[in-house]
């Protein structure tokens, strides 16, 4: 059995720690690996060694920094096979799923290989009589990235290539469920001459999340994960005088209106729900069907769910995979028994789909309720798994009020053919990311992700400009040189002239 250790100082380190946790094959249920859960020691080694690293790292000059990651982003090109399979073997998506998820992370590294352009900084020349003033981002010292199962390699990568790029020193501690990815990124970045101590990796659970919370020497945390440790992680850091983006869950909507484009909005949906099994903080959780048009989009999104290929990532024929571990399984199936309680219809049923000669892995088939309402919990809470419900309001501005008033605020859509409902939906809605005709709007590198709500505590979204204000703090600096004017003491508050 292989057991996973930490990547600290350029080389995998194991201090010692026997605590253990499994990672399964979710395609087979099978313990494939286990990972080490380190201790706080382990992380005060870590922070130790980055913090080392910083004072050269922090004036290598941005343009040495960029050709590390332009030579990095040749390495995850390269190795992008072995590392979609890494994602496919332990989440359980499908293989051009992770493959698309690995091209959406690598973005950010292409992004972060223009920091020089993005570092330059602002300058006035005679912002007084022959003053100058010019305004500077320099990087914090040492990050951290806190991160969840779903996306073992594109959610690091939203944080570490733009963090690093800027001059930091990172510590990643990825999902316990998930963390081989990481590991080979390390050693990719290793290789791409990245100095040791620069990026690390420090596996764990609740422990190694405190550990870092209360570290005196961590500058800043970014967190990607459910809501409730969302906010404790953006309250524990404040609380420890930490800079704090912490993303959380979401229920996002997709509202389909009655001039929409049906087979559109349809496919749109069942991608947006059913991909990687519903396991995406950006799934289409609910449709929202207004006015007539309710009956015939039920109808069509039944008989596309009935027809999901479910199977192991690795098999090409597969649309949907697993679910991440059998727990995770028993709590989506949880939720579908409580919708079927509490009242709404369960117009297509997954719960007892089995896979020949995969009995033991984590399948569930896809699930559609309909006549779903605001006030049941299925409608309330994230389900997190490929589970769509249905609700159907009587216009527009109920649609909207439904979605404000949730919540969550992560991400939306809406299917319509009229400019003028799309440009309202925009303007009003109250969530961070929103498509028009389009089913997953998530932003490229070069905007920024985050969603507004109990999706996100703190003030910056993830990459983009937004990513580089948060891992910079900025210093102005005003200038004069002697000129042989002899000043006398001011007594009042300097203004220019
Ligand atoms: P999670 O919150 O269970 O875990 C996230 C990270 O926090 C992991 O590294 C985990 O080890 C750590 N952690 C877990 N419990 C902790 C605790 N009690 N104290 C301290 N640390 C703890 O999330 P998950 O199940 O891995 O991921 C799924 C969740 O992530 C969903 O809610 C999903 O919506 C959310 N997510 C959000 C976004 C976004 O951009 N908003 C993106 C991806 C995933």
């Amino acid at each position: 059995m292989k057991n996973i250790f930490h990547f600290i100082g350029g080389k995998e380190f194991s201090g010692g720690s026997d605590r253990f946790s499994n990672i399964y094959n979710p395609a087979t249920g099978e313990v494939q690996a286990k990972v080490n859960l380190a201790t706080s020691s382990e992380v005060d080694h870590a922070v130790n060694i980055a913090l080392k690293a910083f004072q050269e790292w922090s004036n290598t000059p941005p343009i040495s920094r960029a050709r590390i990651l332009f030579k990095f982003k040749e390495l995850i090109e390269k190795n992008s096979d072995t590392l979609t399979k890494l994602i496919v073997s332990e989440h359980g998506k499908v293989y051009d799923d992770a493959k698309g998820s690995l091209t959406r992370g690598l973005e950010v590294v292409e992004f972060s290989c223009g920091i020089p352009h993005l570092l330059k900084g602002e300058f006035t020349e005679n912002v007084g009589k022959n003053v100058d003033s010019w305004s500077i981002r320099q990087p914090l010292g040492v990050c951290a990235g806190i991160t969840p199962f779903n996306f073992p390699a594109m959610v690091p990568m939203w944080m570490f290539p733009i963090s690093i790029a800027c001059g930091n020193t990172f510590i990643l501690k990825p999902s316990e469920k998930d963390p081989s990815c990481s590991m080979m990124l390390a050693d990719l970045l290793k290789q791409a001459g990245l100095p040791d101590g620069v990026f690390n990796v420090i596996n764990g659970d609740k422990d190694v999340v405190d550990a870092i919370l209360t570290h005196k020497d961590v500058s800043a945390i970014s967190f990607v994960g459910s809501t409730g440790v969302a906010k404790y992680i953006y309250e524990n850091a404040a609380k420890n005088e930490k800079r704090v983006q912490a993303l959380g869950g979401a229920k996002n909507h997709c509202v389909v209106m009655p001039d929409a484009d049906i087979d559109q909005a349809v496919n749109g949906l069942i991608g947006a729900a059913y991909g990687s099994a519903g396991e995406r903080c950006m799934a289409q959780s609910v449709a929202v069907a207004v006015g007539k048009i309710g009956d015939e989009l039920v109808k069509k999104l039944a008989q596309k769910v009935e027809a999901l290929k479910v199977g192991p990532g690795m098999d090409k024929t597969s649309e949907m995979g697993p679910l991440v571990t059998k727990e995770h399984l028993e709590r989506v199936r949880g939720y579908v028994d409580l919708g079927v309680k509490e009242g709404a219809e369960l117009i297509v049923d997954g719960r007892e789909l089995k896979l020949q000669g995969y009995e033991n892995g984590f399948y569930f088939g896809g699930c559609l309720f309909d006549k779903v309402t605001d006030n049941m919990k299925i409608y309330k809470e994230e389900i997190f798994g490929p589970v769509l419900s249905v609700v159907r309001v009587n216009d527009f501005n109920s649609a909207v009020d439904l979605i404000n008033n949730h919540e969550y605020g992560n991400g939306t859509s809406i299917f319509t053919r009229d400019g003028d409902s799309a440009r309202t939906f925009s303007n009003r809605i109250k969530v961070g990311m929103v498509g028009v005709n389009i089913p997953i709007p998530v932003p490229m590198a070069f905007h920024s992700f985050g969603g507004w709500k109990r999706s996100l505590f703190g003030d910056h979204h993830m990459h983009g400009l937004e990513g580089v204000r948060f891992y910079t703090k900025l210093k102005t600096v005003t200038s004069r040189w002697p000129s042989g004017i002899k000043d006398n003491p001011e007594f009042i508050m300097p203004t220019m002239k």
